[in-house]
């Protein structure tokens, strides 16, 4: 069986029956929807027409919401149904990241993630969803797709239908009849200040600036709005996490390339390090769940399909591997040592680079789809290593040469950085959504806090001091130290950017 909806446009008077329906049966928070009716309005005075759009969840056939579930919570049934279990869910909104359609909301009463479950409770008994029960012009079928003689089945076969997004690849089970292009692409209809019966956030009316004058004839007049599920705990995280994986990582490519050996920074200070900023990584995992006493859930109910659960069995791997490390140090035990370093190297390489992956499941959101981002995100925590060790050499009183020979991993690691972020920015994106997200850094409310605290502040600026501390030799502690605070801090900046810039499209 393969549940699924047709909403037929010819159909539907915008009556908000099906919202306040769905809101009564699953009583539906306010100022949260499990379906919502957006209006589009098209044409000039007085030749002007509304549109309406009823949304929800499409109960994809390969939906992304399942495959980033961490605990399973997500998941279909075996009538194709894509159903929550509350009782699972640790509130982490990987779903809400990884939805192209903006269908979860998190449950302010139960802190868990929900959306529309094709009312399944009355389905299980025979009955048709609330909405589609409630319609007062039979606008919304539903009916199982599995069957190629059912009426819905035979109705899409009949007629012109469109989905949402057909380029996400999720096989979308909403089907629209005489559907609205500009309704249905989010952002195509430039949105006002406000609608005709609801305010906007300024963070949504921010996210707008690029759009206005897409389509000169058509404009949104009402929808609903969606929470962005990740904030600044989340760049914090992947800053923590850089710094956390970088200084195996740097440590051991320096003393396997045969560059340096130092028992003592690369042998005692680069674990240590590397336990603190994976300790703060996970408290950051887990504060930022809703439910934070249900972590546990992440291991003892995986789904192996999401990569936060490989993320936490990466970070598990790689503090074994950095505790053995520091053993290694603190014995002084070369075969010790010699055992752990390439696994050092891998997994410092895979807690770096994994949120790539994780990332990438978040279909919903274009910019985190670049090929570049787990290069990139390799080469930040190699640099934050190497910043990490050389504030730690400087205040060891390390020796010279192992001091200079740090500053240059800083330095290239810098170069490759700054090379990476232009590349980033000036590449062809991927597709429109993908380029809009860039230039909502680059140009947009972020322009900022992203030229001048990412790129000046935290590549262009530390190169010149590090260009000058070589070419004017002298002793000295506070440039290089100075030098490598503001090339972490640059960091920073660059991942807040990052994680809020990929989600401030509007997806619905
Ligand atoms: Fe529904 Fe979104 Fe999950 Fe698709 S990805 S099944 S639309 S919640």
């Amino acid at each position: 069986m393969e549940y699924g909806f047709v909403i037929d446009n010819r159909r539907c008077i915008g009556c908000h029956a099906c919202t306040v329906a769905c809101k009564a049966e699953h009583e539906v928070p306010l100022g949260n929807f499990r379906t919502w009716v957006k209006y589009v309005e098209k044409g000039t005075f007085p030749d002007v027409r509304r549109y309406f759009t009823v949304l929800r969840c499409n109960h994809c056939q390969d939906a992304p919401c399942v495959n980033i579930c961490p605990t399973r919570a997500l998941f279909h049934r075996h009538d194709g149904i894509v159903d929550f279990d509350k009782e699972q869910c640790v509130a982490c909104k990987a779903c809400m990241a990884a939805c192209p359609y903006d269908a979860i909301y998190i449950d302010p009463s139960t802190e868990t993630a929900a959306k529309c479950n094709y009312c399944a409770h009355k389905v299980e008994l025979g009955l048709e969803p609330a909405c589609v029960t409630v319609c007062p012009e039979q606008a919304i079928i539903a009916g199982d797709f599995g069957n190629p003689q059912s009426p819905i089945s035979r109705l899409v076969a009949l007629e012109q239908v469109m989905v949402r997004k057909p380029e996400k690849g999720t096989m979308p089970k909403v089907f629209y009849i005489a559907g609205d292009s500009t309704s249905l692409t989010p952002g195509a209809a430039p949105r006002p200040v406000g609608y005709i019966w609801a305010q906007r956030p300024q963070s949504e009316i921010d996210a707008d600036y690029h759009r206005a004058g897409d389509s000169g004839v058509a404009y949104t007049s009402y929808d609903v709005s969606h929470a962005k599920p990740w904030g600044f705990m989340v760049s914090f995280y992947l800053w923590t996490k850089s710094m956390a994986a970088g200084p195996i990582l740097a440590a051991a490519l320096l003393t396997l390339s045969g560059y340096a050996r130092a028992p003592v920074l690369f042998g005692r200070l680069a674990p240590m390090a590397a336990l603190v900023f994976t300790f703060l990584t996970v408290i950051l995992l887990i504060s930022d769940l809703g439910r934070p006493a249900r972590f546990l859930k992440i291991l003892l109910h995986p789904n192996p399909r999401s990569w936060l659960v490989w993320g936490a069995q990466i970070l598990t791997a790689y503090s074994t591997v950095a505790l053995l490390w520091l053993a290694a140090g603190l014995l002084l035990s070369e075969p010790l040592f010699a055992m752990v370093q390439w696994p050092g190297l891998i997994l410092s390489t895979l807690a770096a680079g994994y949120s790539a992956f994780l990332l990438a499941q978040a279909r919903a959101r274009d910019l985190w789809q670049s090929r570049l981002l787990f290069p990139h995100l390799v080469v930040q925590a190699f640099l934050a290593g190497s910043a990490v060790l050389s504030i730690g050499a400087v205040y060891a009183i390390s020796g010279r040469a192992l001091v200079d020979l740090l500053l240059r991993s800083v330095l290239g690691g810098l170069v490759v950085h700054g090379i990476l972020i232009l590349s980033e920015v000036a590449l062809p994106a991927g597709n429109k959504d993908a380029s809009d997200a860039v230039r909502y850094m680059i140009q947009g409310p972020l322009a900022v806090r992203f030229w001048f605290g990412a790129v000046f502040c935290g590549v262009a600026l530390p190169i010149y001091l590090l260009a000058f501390y070589f070419s004017h030799p002298g002793p000295g502690s506070l440039l290089p130290a100075a030098v490598c605070a503001g090339t972490l801090l640059g960091l920073l900046v660059y991942e807040d950017c990052y994680v809020i810039a990929g989600q401030a499209l509007p997806l619905s």
